[in-house]
Order: C-alpha cells, then structure tokens, then sequence
C-alpha cells in the first residue's frame, strides 16, 4: 500500500490534461522543456519557425508519450507574430493552461559597438514577443477563470551583467520584470507568473557563444559547481513551476546558475 506521502509525490510533479504552449520548441532548451512536459503528460502547441522540424518533433513525443502535440510555426520577429500565435495555440486546443516563454536569440556585440539593427532585432524576439504574448495568453486564461501558470526563460544575464551582451542584458532584465508585473496582475485570477535565469547551456546558442575555451574558461572561473548547465536542469525547474507543486511561487525569478549571480 502507498503511503500519503508516496501518493502526493507520484502525482505532484504531473501535468496532465494541462495544455501548454512551448515557444522556441524545435530544438536547444524548449526541445528539452517540450520533451519533458510530454513526459509529465501535458498536450502541447510547440511553437517555432520551422514546421516540418516541429511537425517532426511533435510525432515522436506523441508516439512516445501519448499526449497530443500540434505546432504552429510564427516568427515571433514579425509585429504581428505573437498575436498570431495566441489565436494558433488557442484554437488548437480551445485554450490554454500553460506558456512557456522560452524563443530568444543572442547577438553578442561589446557597448561601443552595438548598432540599431542588433539592437531592435533582441528586444523585438526577447522582450516585445514574449511580453505580449504573455499579456494576450494571460487575458485568455483570466477569461477561462480556471487559473494558468507562465513561465519565462530569461537568463542569469538578467541578474548580472556580461560584458557584450548589451542589448541582450536589457531584453532579460526587461522581460523579468515584466513578468513580475503579470505576477502581481495576474495572480489575483489564479496565474502564476515566473521566470528562470540559466547560465550558460552548451545548446546551439551556448556553444556559439561560449564554445571556445578562451571564451568559456574565465566563465567556468566565476561558477561556484564550476561547470555549465544542461539542457534538463532548465526542464526540470519549468516542469516544477508549472506543476502543483509550486502553487505558492508567483512573480520569483529563479536563478538555475549554479552559483554564479549569488553575490
Ligand atoms: P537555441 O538557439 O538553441 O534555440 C532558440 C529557439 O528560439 C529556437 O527554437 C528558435 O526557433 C527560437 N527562435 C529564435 N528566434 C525566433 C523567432 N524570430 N521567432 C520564433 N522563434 C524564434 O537557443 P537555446 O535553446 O540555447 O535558448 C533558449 C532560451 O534560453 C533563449 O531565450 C535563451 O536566451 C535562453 N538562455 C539560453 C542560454 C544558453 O546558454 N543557451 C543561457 C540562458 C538563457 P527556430 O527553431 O525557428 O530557429
């Protein structure tokens, strides 16, 4: 016979007949983040810009886990892209219960050699899509009235600054604090608003940023666990987060840093 206790911790960390939308699915992070929710039994929307990559992605998980998994491909670049997939992710299922903002890009380039087009084009993927899609799928879960849970992946760049990652710092720390003001807006029809702050995670993005020893070394250096993160360890905190088990944390931003933003 199972214990209370035992009981409680099989189910907890469970998604099921919740439905998510994963931004950034097809590979890197959200690929881990979708792969994981599929095992916890969320149906899912994976949201990217290639369709026969999410397509394909979404057939295995569905094979392997026997959730349903649509995709809905939108270039979260284009003005009108977040207002798009609000209305494909919503018509997939008939609503949602999950975000998970996770799609961003990262054009390293040092203070006095930014330009206007680097500049426009990271704010417009990791600040401007993610905050109005989160503010158009948050007016659609407060219209459901049955709650919802909205997770972003910002980064440790949001908590301490890195040298030539000027606009990139600014998308981060803009989005965590945007995501607090939903926290705090949101919260009171039941959505729970949350971000999390990885270090480096050796996906494509990490490995062309800091895939160079010279490069990673000194990073490695200020990382209490001295290593980088991997993919799960994200997976598993946005699992957390989105499950019963954080039914208490509103408006955090959790650091998955391994040390390193703790002061
Ligand atoms: P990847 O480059 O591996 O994947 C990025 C994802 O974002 C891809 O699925 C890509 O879609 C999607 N994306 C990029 N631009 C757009 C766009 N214009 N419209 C729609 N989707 C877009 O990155 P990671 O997996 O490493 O990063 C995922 C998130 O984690 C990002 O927000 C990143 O800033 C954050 N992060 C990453 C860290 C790292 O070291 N890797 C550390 C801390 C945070 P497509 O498949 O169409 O290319």
């Amino acid at each position: 016979m199972t214990t209370v206790a035992e009981q409680r911790y099989a189910g907890v960390l469970r998604l099921d007949g919740k439905r998510a939308l994963i931004t950034g699915a097809g590979k890197g992070i959200g690929a881990d983040i979708a792969r994981a929710f599929a095992a916890a039994g969320a149906d899912l929307v994976l949201s990217g810009r290639d369709d026969a990559e999410l397509t394909r992605s979404g057939r295995a998980l569905s094979d392997e886990f026997g959730v349903d998994v649509r995709s809905a491909a939108v270039d979260l670049a284009d003005h009108d892209g977040p207002a798009a997939l609000t209305r494909m992710a919503s018509e997939a299922f008939g609503g949602l219960d999950i975000l998970v903002n996770n799609a961003g890009i990262s054009l390293p380039e040092s203070v006095v050699d930014t330009t206007p087009e680097n500049f426009d084009a990271t704010i417009a993927v990791n600040l401007r899509a993610p905050a109005l899609l989160a503010a158009q799928i948050g007016a659609l879960m407060v219209e459901q009235g049955t709650g919802g849970s909205i997770v972003t992946v910002a980064s440790a760049a949001a908590l301490a600054p890195l040298p030539e990652h000027y606009a990139y710092c600014a998308s981060k720390a803009g989005l965590v604090m945007a995501t607090k003001v939903l926290a705090r807006e949101l919260g009171p029809h039941g959505i729970r608003a949350n971000s999390v702050c990885p270090t480096v995670v050796l996906t494509q993005m990490g490995q062309r940023v800091w895939g160079e020893e010279a490069k990673a070394a000194p990073m490695l250096a200020r990382i209490p666990l001295g290593r980088f993160a991997v993919p799960h360890e994200v997976s598993d905190a946005v699992v957390w987060l989105c499950s019963d088990a954080a039914s208490m944390v509103n408006g955090a931003d959790i650091a998955i840093d391994g040390g390193y933003t703790m002061g």
